[in-house]
């Protein structure tokens, strides 16, 4: 499992490389325009650290995820993700991760966020992605669904998500200070929160990895 792990981390810095200039060019609109260039520093830095030590745990792998997002990540970002990681570290059962497992680890990424942010649905963040799609996983397992099956709509939950907050006002991070100009654009945080969470369950699905 630490390999599959480590695996969907490197995917993860492939598609922010590929989508540099797309949240970079969203961050310009709204922000300062250095979200691509932040997320790709982060993630190339976690894939270094994890090329340099050996693993034995997934929970251990999360962690070193998280705090070297944390500590290489200048923008608001880095403490968030990096407060995402570290929490799912902590609850990331490593011999078996079943269905509960999974919505455990979806609800405390939100309360770390929300904690270190103190943002809430619609206020135009990465929330506005990761919300949705873990009530999809909650609803999925409260109604006894298949995984594979909620896992998939809960990228398509993401990603109506990310569009969603085109029309926003945002009310938190650096866009808020444009107030009704931030509407008509859409996130860089719930788009880059989009990529992670389809790049990591179409992975496990391609693979049967989970
Ligand atoms: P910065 O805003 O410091 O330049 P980034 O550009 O890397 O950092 O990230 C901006 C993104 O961070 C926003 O698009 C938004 O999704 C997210 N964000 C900012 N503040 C918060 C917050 N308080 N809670 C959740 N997400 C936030
Ligand atoms: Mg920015």
């Amino acid at each position: 499992m630490t390999k599959t792990l480590i695996k969907l981390i490197k995917d993860i810095n492939e598609v922010m490389t590929d989508n540099k200039k797309y949240l970079t060019e969203l961050d310009s609109a709204i922000g300062d325009g250095d979200h691509g260039i932040n997320m790709t520093r982060g993630f190339s830095k976690v894939v270094e650290k994890l090329e340099n030590n050996q693993y034995e745990q997934v929970s251990k792998i999360l962690k070193d995820v998280g705090m070297t997002l944390v500590s290489n990540v200048g923008g608001a970002s880095g403490p968030l993700y990096g407060t995402a990681f570290i929490n799912a570290s902590k609850v990331i059962n490593d011999d078996n991760i079943d269905f509960d497992n999974i919505v455990e680890i979806g609800e405390t990424v939100i309360n770390g966020i929300q904690k270190r942010g103190n943002a809430k649905k619609g206020d135009k963040t990465m929330l506005d992605t990761i919300i949705p799609a873990v009530e999809e996983l909650k609803k999925g397992k409260n109604e006894n669904k298949d995984l594979e099956k909620t896992l998939k709509k809960c990228v398509k939950k993401a990603k109506k998500g990310m569009k969603d907050t085109i029309p926003l006002i945002a009310r938190k991070g650096r866009a808020q200070y444009l107030s009704e100009r931030s509407k008509g654009h859409q996130d860089p945080g719930a788009t880059s929160s989009y990529l992670i969470i389809k790049t990591i369950i179409e992975g496990v699905l391609d693979d049967n990895r989970i």
